[in-house]
């Protein structure tokens, strides 16, 4: 009993530190892990934590999974922050999108609480945590790689994550110098963040319908593919999506967001995790690049996180209402239709009887 109640007040104390979490300034990597300890304890009966990996340096790399526990097999919306560690405003934002989800979860009668019943999100705040906590290290604020060391005769440290995943992997965009910001690695995958993530989403793609991965700076939303040579065959689809999404995101704050492949609008690259997931199966899958243009590159000022990350879920929910109402009103769709099916047959029968 007395137990019971410290645990209470423990978890009470808990959510009074928790309630002061401030979305507007960047997180140490420490901070942003006892924000995720904090969201499942608010949340238990739809969070839950789950560690899908380590990386180079043998820390956990977990993600939110967040939906109700239906019992089915559901699908699922993926996202991930932080692959490139000096891009702070990408783990702010998934802190923020995750926020919003659960705060309209939790409106009664909500499209997300309806939503949630269907469809899981999985969201990962930082996938790149041993970069990112370097990058709060004095004079490493523009560190973007993961922190693996070279190998034999180069000294320098770090694989771009994403150019390490497995499709064209090494072609183009892509440096062989492990000293380069762009180093792909010794082979695809050969990096542990790469590859966990590789890995946990091949056992679940063929539920996967989004693959959201974000990254700042340029107001930019990617679709597959990033070598000119290949064209997902949904392109056209992508890109009335992508729009569309720019378009809502424009009306949030005024900002412009170009939509289009990485070699139309910014540069040929291959191994990144964006191509890996459409050529996985996984129909749906972008990158956003966040705020700003270039006035303050990857260290876009704290002022600016609220409003960057209002527009940016503006064009995420987009996105997601889209997939969804694809993937569950064509199903309705087809109930209908075949409901109507028997109606009309019904109706068939009746007229034939009448005469
Ligand atoms: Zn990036």
């Amino acid at each position: 009993m007395m137990l019971a109640l410290v645990g209470m007040l423990l978890l009470q104390m808990g959510a009074a530190t928790r309630a002061i979490h401030d979305y507007n300034v960047y997180h140490p990597y420490t901070e942003i892990d006892s924000w995720m300890t904090g969201i499942l304890i608010d949340n238990p009966d739809i969070v839950s934590i789950e560690r899908y990996g380590q990386t180079y340096e043998k820390r956990d790399i977990n993600l939110l999974r967040i939906g109700e526990r239906t019992g089915a097999m559901k699908k699922v919306a993926w996202m991930d922050c932080g692959i490139h560690a000096r891009e702070w405003i990408s783990p702010a934002f998934c802190q923020y999108f995750i926020k919003q989800i659960l705060q309209e979860y939790r409106v009664h009668g909500s499209r997300m609480a309806a939503m949630m019943k269907e469809m899981d999100f999985y969201v990962t705040p930082v996938l790149n945590v041993d970069g990112y906590i370097y990058s709060w290290l004095n004079g490493t604020r523009l560190w973007r790689k993961n922190r693996s060391p070279g190998t034999g005769s180069c000294s320098c440290y770090g694989t771009d994550l994403n150019r390490n995943f497995n499709v064209t992997w090494g072609t183009i965009g892509v440096s062989t110098n492990c000293c380069s910001e762009t180093y792909g690695g010794t082979a695809a995958l050969s990096s542990p963040e790469a590859a966990s993530v590789t890995r946990y989403l091949e056992q679940r793609k063929a539920d996967v319908l989004l693959f959201l991965t974000i990254h700042s700076y340029g107001q930019l939303i990617l679709v597959p593919y990033g070598n000119p040579n290949l064209t997902a065959p949904n392109y056209g689809q992508l890109m009335k999506v992508g729009l569309a999404a720019a378009a809502e995101m424009k009306k949030v704050h005024g900002m412009s967001y170009r939509v289009g492949t990485s070699p139309d609008i910014l540069y040929p690259n291959s191994g990144s995790s964006r191509d890996w997931a459409r050529l996985a199966g996984i129909p749906y899958s972008f990158t956003f690049e966040l705020r700003d243009n270039g006035t303050f590159g990857f260290e876009l000022p704290e002022e600016q996180i609220q409003p960057a990350c209002e527009e940016a879920y503006s064009g995420a929910m987009h996105i997601i209402n889209h997939v969804h109402r694809e993937q569950f009103n064509a199903a309705v769709s087809v109930a209908t239709a075949s409901l109507l099916g028997v109606l009309l047959a019904t109706c068939v029968t009746v007229a034939n009887n009448a005469f």
